[in-house]
């Protein structure tokens, strides 16, 4: 009877969702070790997907990023399974989360509510190339595909890189929204292509330069494009 217990308990761990995505994916061992970095409520009923695994940012600097957008209406372009849109949603006066692939959007609605702050965020399943002349907001939060694990495997991290469109093109268009601008990029990213950015927008944009790390690891580049202090 005892044997029998312990068995089904063994079945309800093993058919977790959680240990369901490890077990059929070894790869995403790694990013599953470190799912309370990127979701401290990450056993609440979280939602990832493989993608939203490699590209979620982690929770401790999704929180040091909301907190330079405190109280200002947000426009999470490429929100993902949500890591930052619910970290936005806390402080800010409002957001928009914005994502391509509609389930990515289920997830992160899902992982709002987890949050509690599912209400506070209006949710676009869409291109954001093709919304961004009827977006408006304070500061457009832009962590765009850096294209997979592949890139730290160059030394230097170019713009053109980014996708849907490389960086350029990317800030170009969100400077027609405003100029409050936040991206997260990788670590090994061309910081002269960040500052060339800066002083040649019209007027010459301030720009403040973090590096994310988490357990003692850089995790990302922050770079905060503003008119004023964001
Ligand atoms: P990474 O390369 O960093 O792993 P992903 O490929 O996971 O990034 O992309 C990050 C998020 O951006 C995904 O949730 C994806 O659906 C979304 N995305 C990609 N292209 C667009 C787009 N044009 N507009 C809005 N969201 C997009």
């Amino acid at each position: 009877m005892a044997r029998k217990r312990k068995r089904s308990l063994l079945e309800q761990v093993i058919n977790s969702p959680a240990e369901k995505e490890q077990s059929t994916s070894p790869k995403l061992t790694k990013y599953w070790l470190q799912r309370y970095d990127l979701f401290s409520r990450y056993d609440e009923g979280i939602q990832m997907d493989e993608e939203g695994w490699y590209s979620v940012t982690p929770e401790k600097i999704a929180v040091k990023q909301a907190e330079r957008c405190r109280g200002k209406v947000v426009i999470d372009c490429f929100s993902g399974v949500g890591g930052n849109t619910i970290q936005f949603a806390k402080v800010c006066s409002s957001v928009i989360a914005i994502d391509i692939d509609p389930v990515k959007v289920e997830m992160a609605i899902n992982n709002a509510m987890v949050y509690g702050v599912d209400d506070r965020v209006d949710y676009v399943v869409g291109d954001f190339i093709h919304l961004a002349p009827s977006l408006k907001g304070d500061v457009l939060f832009l962590s765009p595909p850096w294209g997979g694990p592949m890139y730290n495997k160059v030394e230097i991290y170019t713009l053109d890189m980014l996708q849907p469109k490389d960086g350029y093109k990317l800030f170009q268009i969100a400077q027609t929204i405003t100029p409050n601008i936040i991206m997260f990029l990788p670590r090994n990213v061309d910081l002269a292509q960040l500052e060339e950015l800066a002083w040649l927008s019209s007027p010459p944009l301030t720009l403040v330069i973090e590096e994310n790390c988490v357990g003692g690891r850089i995790k990302g580049i922050t770079a905060y494009f503003s008119c004023s202090a964001v």
